[in-house]
């Protein structure tokens, strides 16, 4: 099974904010550079709606639990939303909210007709079974049948997700509808209206404004070192397309530890979590390293790929990498994030970094409304120019407000949402 992130390292601090708090205030902080209407801003700062359901789950046992699922419509003023379901014990409504938040900023970071979506289950996907896992995922496709749809809320793989569990979302759905509707979730596989391309996809992002990051800040791609902490569908990818355009990838881990090599790491040779999961440390090389020690390396480039919050307070001051790339949904805490600003270390931020796998989603989604497949090189070749041009974008509005990249990409986000907003009002 391939999941889109399954590195699990602990946040090291127990006052970490929650993911609504870090995207309210980095929301705040943005709208302090953009000519835009406070009331605006106001109505961005809540979702539209977060439905709660609970989803029952016979086990393979006979007995009967009961789970929480959710899913948070953030924002669709410029279509409909569109974002992950996450399968985590710490899924909760406050999550929800702060990562559709995110997906809102990051689907018009990248210009897709999406607003902002998240959802998923409290529960550990370790635990269960794969037949208790389609049931749940079957019984929860049910309950939020009336929320979702292809032109009003778009699922897709995340946390503890992967293809077949939107195989069995999109199975669930089409029965109860009468009819085979591939275009309600994304991340399906190819054989069903899945897209070529969009399992690597968020990886390939990274990996891509890695290279551009690496050459605005005048490194060079070949003398470049790269850590990456996660090898999960994200890190994996990104680490190998890194590797294979000739940066020298140091370091990678997954959720037992690190591996790492001065020299560079034979990357191909490292299995991702979807091929061997966790087989990371039972790697040949010339030392080990803890999941905060990958984070203090020396390095060019580090890219946190693993889970939300592991750059805090606590360790900004010693991150020692010369340009953050965030792999993961919310790596960097606020606090942090201001840290790393007084100390000039430039951070990439997810919304526009990882903003791959939600672009193939758009590309998936438009193969299923047209019933037409792209070939592989036509969906790598566009996801290139979709992730240039939204660099370029973010780029201007640093160069022009000398800005940091995250407040940068709010402002290239928030500027198209506000427009939206503006030419359509407010009802009634
Ligand atoms: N879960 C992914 C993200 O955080 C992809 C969402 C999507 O494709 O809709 O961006």
């Amino acid at each position: 099974m391939s999941m889109e992130s399954t590195q699990e390292a602990e946040p090291d601090s127990p006052e970490i904010d929650s993911a609504l708090v870090t995207a309210r205030r980095q929301l705040e902080r943005a709208a302090a550079h953009v000519d835009v209407d406070e009331g605006v801003i106001e109505r961005l700062k809540h979702p539209t709606r977060v439905e709660q359901v609970s989803v029952p789950l016979e086990r393979d046992d006979g007995s009967v639990d009961v789970f929480t699922g959710y899913r948070a419509q953030h924002d669709d003023v410029r279509g409909p939303y569109k974002g992950g379901l996450r399968y985590h014990p710490e899924v909760n409504t406050e999550e929800c909210i702060g990562l559709s938040m995110w997906m809102t900023w990051k689907c018009a970071v990248m210009d897709l007709p999406f607003g902002g979506g998240k959802g998923g289950i409290a529960v550990n996907p370790k635990e269960l079974s794969e037949g208790e896992t389609e049931r749940l995922t079957r019984r929860f496709a049910e309950e939020l049948r009336a929320v979702v749809g292809p032109t009003k809320d778009v699922p897709a793989p995340d946390m503890g997700t992967d293809a077949q569990t939107m195989a069995w979302f999109m199975d669930a759905y089409s029965m109860q509808q009468g009819e085979t509707t591939p275009g309600v979730v994304t991340g399906k596989p190819p054989v069903i209206g899945g897209s070529y391309g969009r399992q690597e996809a968020p990886g390939r992002s990274v990996a891509i404004v890695t290279r551009e990051a690496i050459d605005h800040y005048d490194i060079g791609l070949e003398s470049a070192t790269v850590a990456v902490q996660g090898f999960g569908s994200v890190g994996a990818n990104a680490a190998r397309l890194l590797d294979e355009w000739g940066a020298s990838v140091v370091a990678v881990s997954d959720v037992n530890g690190a591996i790492y090599d001065p020299d560079g790491l034979d990357i191909e040779s490292i299995p991702t979590h979807e091929e061997e999961p966790e087989a990371v440390l039972e790697q040949d090389a010339p030392e080990t390293l803890t999941n905060e020690e990958i984070l203090e390396l020396d390095v060019d480039v580090l890219v946190p790929a693993a889970v939300g919050n592991v750059i805090s307070a606590e360790n900004a001051g010693d991150v020692a990498a010369d340009i953050v790339v965030e792999g993961a949904n919310g790596p960097t805490t606020f606090a942090a994030d201001s840290i790393l600003e007084e100390r000039g270390v430039p951070v990439i931020p997810d919304i526009l970094a990882n903003a791959g796998g939600v672009t193939v989603s758009y590309f998936e989604w438009l193969q299923d409304i047209n019933r037409r497949q792209w070939s592989l090189d036509r969906v790598q070749e566009e996801l290139e120019e979709h992730m240039l041009d939204a660099w370029d974008d973010v780029r201007g509005e640093v160069e022009a407000k000398e800005l940091t990249w995250r407040d940068a990409a709010y402002v290239v986000a928030l500027s198209r949402i506000a427009e939206a907003k503006a030419m359509r009002g407010l009802w009634p």
